[in-house]
C-alpha cells in the first residue's frame, strides 16, 4: 500500500497521515513542540495522554514515550497496567466495574510470563478476559492505552474496595 508507513521503532503499520505512533509514541512530524515549552522540540508522544513532549517532559521507557506524569506506568505492548490485586475477587470485581464502563481490561498474572494478544478492534471483551490466568499472588489488570484515563476515573470512583491503586 502506498500511504502505509512502518514505525521504526516498534514497526508497527500505520498510514503516513498517522502524526504519531499509537503504540510506542514516536513522532513522525519534525516541527512539532513540547505541549509544556513551546520553544522546545518535542521527542515523542505520550502513548497514555496523546500530548507530545520534549525529552525533559517525557521520555522512552522501554521503547515506549511517556510523558512524567505517566511514566510510572508499567507498558506491555499496547497496554498499561492500571490495577495490581492480590485476590481474585478484588480483580473480578474492578474487572466488572471496568467492563459495565465499555472498556476491554485484560489480566495477568504475576508469575507466569504474559503472552499480551493486541484486542482486535471488535473483540469480544469476554474472549479477551479467557486470557486471565488465575492462582499466583498477584494480578495486573491492563487497558489498551487509549482507555487509561478513564479506567483511572472508573477505578478511582469506586467506594469499597481495599485494593492499592498506588503502582
Ligand atoms: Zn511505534
Ligand atoms: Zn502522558
Ligand atoms: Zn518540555
Amino acid at each position: 500500500m502506498e500511504n502505509e508507513l512502518q514505525c521504526g521503532n516498534c514497526e508497527l503499520v500505520l498510514t503516513n497521515e498517522d502524526e504519531f505512533c499509537p503504540r510506542c509514541g514516536s513522532l513522525f512530524e519534525e516541527s512539532v513542540k513540547c505541549f509544556t515549552h513551546p520553544a522546545a522540540d518535542a521527542e515523542g508522544v505520550c502513548v497514555i495522554c496523546h500530548y507530545a513532549f520534549c525529552n525533559e517532559c517525557g521520555s522512552f521507557v522501554n521503547g515506549t514515550f511517556l510523558c512524567k506524569e505517566h511514566e510510572h506506568y508499567e507498558v506491555l505492548q499496547s497496554l498499561a497496567v492500571v490495577a495490581v490485586c492480590k485476590e481474585t475477587y478484588e480483580s473480578e470485581s474492578l474487572k466488572n466495574s471496568l467492563i459495565e464502563n465499555g472498556l476491554h481490561p485484560f489480566l495477568f498474572s504475576g508469575k507466569k510470563s504474559p503472552s499480551v494478544y493486541l484486542p482486535a478492534k471488535n473483540s469480544n471483551a469476554q474472549n479477551a478476559l479467557d486470557l486471565a490466568i488465575y492462582g499466583s499472588d498477584e494480578i495486573k489488570i491492563l487497558v489498551p492505552f487509549s482507555e487509561v484515563l478513564e479506567a483511572e476515573n472508573i477505578l478511582s470512583s469506586g467506594e469499597d474496595k481495599p485494593v492499592d491503586h498506588t503502582l
